[in-house]
């Protein structure tokens, strides 16, 4: 009907995408309604550019000065010095706290001052609740907005509209995968929380069965006193065994030994620093050039933070002449410097990360579609992480640690003393961390799919009845972060109806994993296949499919509730 049936597969699902691309904008929309339509996208680039302000100018309205450092005892020097540095910038006295994340946390993590904690935790919590940067009518007007918007488009609900191309396919799916994990973790969930309530008490002199809750300014202080008691781990300890070039080379090693890929450095007059090395990747096999990539991994004054992976170019092979034109990446980290004659130690997290992003750089690179537009980390938002989560998982097992962690200076492995410690502190409160991001998930679905509908007319009313056992208990019931939640309204669509996708992928790269860990971590046979069914295939084909040729089943989501210790 098309004139699109001896098209290759791969063609015809990229004019199938298009066109879905054009139906889910409203371009085929009758004119009244593709008006109406292009209006509702455009009030809402406004209005969530006006709560996204609301955000920042409510988080940057609130300062606190300390001058008495007897209030401040507990915080790392690290937090004092950054309150001192950042009082001197206004020219005042003391030490200055702040909204923002580097200060806020701190503060709430390891203040001992209760006093403190509660006055800096409510002023968090009322950000976007009032005055001048009120988000509250804003938040229902958007979510209005983009429930007509879903409606005019053929959809029952914008969580269907935002997730029909995704993995979830549909908002209930989504929903479900949540409320099954939840399940799964809820008791374990109440365990932990009790078992905080009794450190404190222990802590406090107060008999175990004292029934006083916590507050919740008091979660993350006893939280990590608790940490720090029972899984004491200095995690300076293990920067020793990460010297940097034997993690990259190590992790090269592993990368071509499993994909079946070969790595080599290219020496190069264009680039952009003296540090910044670049190499080319090769098939093993076939000795096929199938890309290059820059790697640029230390701070400095002109780079912005964090570590990420971007595609300069993306190449494709043209099946009628065979021919590869090949792809272009960078990988970019913040990581710590060498220091004096000494080389650049990394921490675990960091390895971690340098892990993580490769993961991306190598779907990148190893993407074999013919459609460019279709190739590579061109794919489904709740599928893209795959291929970078599952690479972190090479930096948890005592088999490839070894290839990647020697001393600088004995060339030892890790001990096993230092890995258990490792292992244990990994899993510390693990049912609290996979509750709070299921909470964020569901209360995301459940506004772009039932808020329209609800009989309730308050916000706080309806996410606090959704949310109902999926929050702890405390003395003072916290509010939800609904006006102070960028992800979910500080873009038209942006992480609306897609927070559940952290989880999502989670469970794909903890499930995928087992594979590995049943026919061997360094199996190059399990490797090779999945370069072949997922990193090379790009968006080419529905991604619950590519998952399903890999795996032959469906994801489990115990995958990833085992590897958190939470089931055995
Ligand atoms: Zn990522």
């Amino acid at each position: 009907e098309s004139g699109s049936e001896n098209l290759s597969p791969t063609k015809q699902r990229y004019i199938e995408e298009t066109l879905a691309d054009f139906r889910e904008a409203g371009a085929d929309l009758p004119s009244e309604q593709k008006k109406r339509a292009s209006e509702i996208q455009s009030l809402l680039a406004e209005l969530t550019q006006k709560y996204s302000e609301n955000c920042l100018d409510g988080t940057n309205a609130w300062e606190k000065i300390v001058t008495d450092e007897k209030q401040l005892t507990g915080l790392p020097k690290s937090a004092l010095d950054a309150a001192r540095q950042s009082a001197e910038e206004k020219g005042t006295e003391g030490w200055r706290f702040t909204l923002q994340a580097p200060s806020y946390i701190p503060v709430m993590t390891y203040a001992d001052s209760d006093v403190l904690r509660k006055e800096v935790w409510s002023a968090y919590a009322a950000i976007g609740r009032s005055g001048e940067h009120d988000n509250r009518q804003l938040v229902r007007q958007i979510l209005d907005l983009r429930h007509e918007f879903a409606q005019l488009v053929g959809q029952k609900n914008f969580a269907n509209h935002a997730t029909e191309r995704r993995m979830a396919a549909s908002g209930q799916a989504a929903l479900d995968f949540g409320e099954e994990i939840f399940q799964k973790v809820r008791s374990q969930f109440e365990k932990e929380a009790e078992q905080l309530r009794r450190y404190k008490a222990a802590e406090e002199d107060l008999p175990a069965d004292h029934p006083s809750l916590l507050e919740p300014w008091e979660v993350g202080y006893w939280a990590e006193r608790q940490r720090k008691a029972n899984y004491a781990f200095d995690e300076e300890a293990l920067r020793p065994y990460f010297p940097i070039d034997h993690v990259i080379s190590g992790m090269f090693e592993i990368a071509q030994q499993i994909f079946g890929l070969r790595i080599k450095e290219r020496h190069t007059s264009k680039i952009w620093h003296e540090e910044v090395q670049f190499y080319d990747l090769f098939d093993s096999e076939a000795n096929e050039h199938l890309g290059s990539f820059y790697a640029d991994w230390h701070p400095r004054e002109s780079k912005r933070g964090g570590a990420w992976m971007n595609y300069f170019i993306t190449g494709n092979r043209d099946p009628s002449v065979g021919e590869r034109s090949p792809h272009l990446g960078l990988i970019c980290g913040n990581l710590t410097p060498a220091v004096g004659d000494q080389p650049a130690l990394l921490t675990h997290r960091e390895v971690e990360t340098i892990f993580h992003e490769f993961g991306h750089l190598l779907h990148h690179l190893c993407g074999d579609v013919e459609v460019k537009s279709l190739n590579g980390v061109n794919v489904p938002w709740d599928f893209v992480e795959l291929p970078s989560q599952i690479m972190e998982n090479w930096c948890w097992e005592r088999e490839s640690l070894d290839r990647i962690a020697r001393h600088h200076e004995t060339g030892d492995t890790i001990p096993q003393e230092l890995f258990d410690k490792l292992l244990a502190a990994r899993n510390y409160m693990k049912a609290s961390a996979n509750v709070r991001q299921l909470a964020f998930g569901k209360m995301d679905l459940e506004l772009h799919m039932h808020w329209a509908d609800s009989p309730l007319e308050d916000i706080d009313a309806f996410v606090e009845n959704v949310l109902q056992d999926y929050s702890a208990t405390y003395k003072t019931q916290p509010k939800s972060n609904v006006f102070n939640f960028s992800h979910l309204f500080s873009s038209p669509t942006g992480y609306a109806a897609g927070y559940y996708s952290y989880k999502w992928a989670e469970v794909l790269d903890a499930d995928a994993f087992t594979r590995f860990q049943k026919e061997g971590i360094l199996n190059a046979e399990t490797g090779r296949d999945f370069r072949v069914k997922i990193l090379a295939k790009g968006n080419s084909e529905d991604p619950a499919k590519l998952y399903k040729d890999f795996m032959h089943r469906a994801p489990d989501p115990d995958a990833l509730l085992r590897r958190d210790g939470l089931i055995a």
